[in-house]
């Protein structure tokens, strides 16, 4: 049974699901392509409505729609609404913007006339993660439904409440059956709905090994893809920054979402001259925290979104010092029921060990002490990973010279990576290709169709 709805609070099992057969499945997919010869139909209005109408059904249900996120990965509730919010103004974005984004495009070529239209590619498969059960959804689905695809989505095995209440928001909303299909399914009817005719992109958003797995499915069928996978973001601080608010983003950085972010800040690159001063900052900081429910608005450190998920940190930082790395902090799983970690800080961590190359997904800072700016943005390169990044500095100009040197997807100056709908988001190197959000996102699965009139 690939579904399981586990409060990471304390580890009740509050539901579980089967997965399709295969004659359902089959069903859901044929009811997908037939519905996307009428949806392509639709005009940019009508597919507005419904998704303006999906919008304001999120915003107005906030506290229902966030609940299931808190109860089954362990999101704070303040943190869970916070995501409720930011998936509707994605649904909104799109409505608003999508005609204009994909409006034909004309040419001046040398004779004749031309144009390039967007046109719809039909039904697309996203295969999507836990870590922000909605807005991972949102960005897949509202630019795709908008250019007048069809979408079907496999959420992750441990949010399938999650994964029922977005499907069932756009049928209330009104978009016909078809348009948005939940499909919970194993990793093996993942590369059957890949290798379906009928399927015309895939879209996944998760770990490099699966990223890895369903780019080659995809591949094989000749069909686009886009990537968007894991990162070990640099939080580069150098000497001009302003310490107490480099450390305050720093916090929010590392422990946003239970440091459970693709763009959480994972290795903490620090100049020398602040090195010590922002280390016991930072360690204070995060020693504030306390472990509760994530229901209970007073928390301040949630678990970890399920068990396996706290073993396996546990086993890289047991790992990490083995190889020889220093716990400044941390590092233990706290004593209390439930799948809670102490925040905690690595250092000294040695290039040729695992640690320096591996993502770690929760509550866990790598800290570098570099010489200068130069050393810091070669430390930051060393990385297979190229999601975000970040740079603190007094100097703004300072700040962009710096994100221009790092080799990332993106970089932000004096703010940790973050996401909203008006801006790509997407990484280069093992972090995956394409963009998802802003004008970026909604071109990636349309056809690019050339009419030239003579
Ligand atoms: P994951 O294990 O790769 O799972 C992601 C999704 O892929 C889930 O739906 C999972 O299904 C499915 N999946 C995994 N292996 C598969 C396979 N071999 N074939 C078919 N489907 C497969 O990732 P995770 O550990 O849950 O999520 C964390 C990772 O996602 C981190 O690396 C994080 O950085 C990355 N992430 C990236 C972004 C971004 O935008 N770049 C955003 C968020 C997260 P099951 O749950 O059923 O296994």
């Amino acid at each position: 049974m690939t579904y399981q709805s586990i409060n990471p609070y304390d580890g009740k099992l509050l539901q579980s699901f089967d997965d399709l057969t295969e004659e359902s499945l089959e069903t859901k997919i044929a009811t997908a392509a037939a519905c996307f010869e009428s949806w392509r139909q639709t005009t940019f209005a009508q597919r507005a409505a419904i998704a303006a109408k999906a919008a304001a059904i999120m915003r107005a249900r906030a506290d229902e729609f966030a609940r299931p996120v808190t109860l089954e990965m362990g999101k704070r509730i303040a943190e869970a609404r916070g995501e409720v919010a930011l998936s509707a103004d994605i649904i909104d974005y799109y409505a608003q913007n999508a005609e204009r984004f994909l409006a034909p495009e004309r040419l001046h070529p040398s004779s004749g006339e031309a144009e390039i239209e967007s046109t719809p590619l039909g039904v697309l498969f996203g295969v999507q993660p836990w870590n922000f059960p909605y807005y991972q959804l949102a960005r897949f689905a509202a630019p795709n439904l908008m250019a007048g695809n069809v979408v079907m989505v496999k959420h992750a095995g441990n949010v399938p409440q999650c994964a029922i209440a977005f499907e069932e928001l756009w049928l209330e909303a009104g978009a016909p059956k078809g348009a948005y299909t939940n499909l919970l399914i194993s990793h093996d009817q993942v590369n059957r709905v890949i290798d379906d005719p009928r399927i015309k992109g895939v879209a996944l958003t998760g770990s490099v090994e699966a990223g890895k797995s369903v780019a080659a499915r995809a591949g094989q069928n000749l069909k686009k893809s886009t990537m968007e996978l894991g990162g070990s973001d640099a939080f580069i601080v150098l000497d001009d920054a302003d310490l107490e608010k480099t450390v305050e983003w720093a916090v929010w950085a590392k422990m946003n979402n239970t440091g459970q972010c693709c763009v959480a800040g994972k290795r903490y690159i620090v100049v020398e001259e602040l090195a010590d001063r922002f280390l016991d900052k930072f360690r204070t900081a995060l020693a504030k925290l306390e472990p509760g429910d994530p229901m209970d608005e007073a928390t301040t450190l949630g678990p970890l979104s399920t068990e396996g998920a706290l073993v396996n940190l546990l086993d890289q930082v047991d790992r990490a010092v083995g190889d020889g790395a220093t716990v400044v902090m941390g590092g233990k799983r706290i004593d209390r029921p439930g799948s809670f970690m102490q925040p905690t800080i690595l250092a000294d961590i040695a290039p040729d060990s695992a640690a320096f190359r591996e993502e770690f997904f929760g509550p866990v800072a790598l800290f570098f002490r570099v010489k200068d700016e130069d050393e810091a943005v070669a430390l930051a390169n060393d990385s297979a990973f190229g999601l975000g990044g970040s740079v603190f500095t007094g100097d703004v100009a300072r700040g962009k010279r710096v994100a221009s040197r790092i080799d990332t997807g993106m970089m932000f100056v004096n703010h940790p990576t973050w996401t909203t709908p008006d801006l790509p988001f997407g990484g280069v190197k093992d972090s995956g290709y394409g963009r998802e959000l802003s004008n970026m996102g909604i071109q990636e699965f349309v056809n690019k169709k050339l009419v030239r009139v003579e």
